[in-house]
């Protein structure tokens, strides 16, 4: 060893058992703090109460859907994105298709295995349709070990207002953007429609003069 990499050399003596007295002074600075500072005051008396969860805070995902109707109004389009990125596989879903066999560009079945998922939050980076977000709802144990842990459209579909009291600037961001989205598809048609009027107007045929000669 170069003699300046020496820890002597650099001045850098460690005391066995420093770093346990360290610790234990801050353990104790918190414990003493807890009676008079409410910001040391980590501990609530759940489930009467209930500490406010971190925003970063992820669980399992939910599907979001706008308006009241989680059936018509669900973002999802079952392009199965999600169920291909997600590492364990445990997203299951069924594209819904009307009696011609066309796509209803909706999901039949949307299933996901929480007893499997392991809350990495794929899902939600990959959804193209801002349909898929990490939930925080946590009081979810079971004695229904199958049943219970696989989470089906009904109990995975929540509202757009759900998400933006869950996570306030994320719902904002995605509202502002498909709104804008969604103007401009509508100039884009507006633009198309008029077009198309022009086209017609221009097409049309001229307007029979023979009457006024006679
Ligand atoms: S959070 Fe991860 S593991 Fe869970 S469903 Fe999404 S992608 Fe799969
Ligand atoms: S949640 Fe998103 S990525 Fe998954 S199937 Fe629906 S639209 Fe596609």
């Amino acid at each position: 060893m170069n003699s300046s990499q020496h820890p002597r050399s650099r001045g850098r003596w460690s005391i066995p058992g420093l770093g346990l007295l360290k610790g234990l002074a801050v353990t104790a600075q918190n414990m003493l703090q807890s009676y008079y500072r409410k910001d040391r005051m980590t501990t609530v008396q759940y489930p009467e109460q209930r500490a406010p969860i971190s925003p970063n805070f992820r669980n399992f995902p939910f599907l979001c859907y706008d308006g009241s109707d989680p059936v018509a109004g669900l973002r999802c389009t079952a392009c199965s994105i999600c169920e291909k990125e997600c590492p364990p596989q445990c997203i299951y879903i069924v594209l819904d298709r009307d009696r011609s066999g066309k796509s209803l560009k909706r999901p039949k079945v949307f299933d996901i295995d929480v007893s499997v998922c392991m809350n990495c939050g794929i899902c939600a980076e990959v959804c193209p349709f801002d349909s898929i977000y990490m939930d925080g709802e946590y009081e979810l144990s079971t004695d229904d070990r199958f049943g219970g842990l696989l989470f089906g459209l009904d109990r995975l579909s929540k509202s757009a207002e759900y998400h933006a009291t869950l996570r306030p600037d994320q719902a904002t961001e995605v509202a502002a953007r498909r709104h804008a989205e969604e103007q401009k598809n509508l100039a884009v048609q507006a633009a198309k429609a008029a077009k198309l009027k022009a086209e017609k107007e221009k097409n049309a045929p001229e307007p029979s003069t023979e009457g006024e000669h006679a």
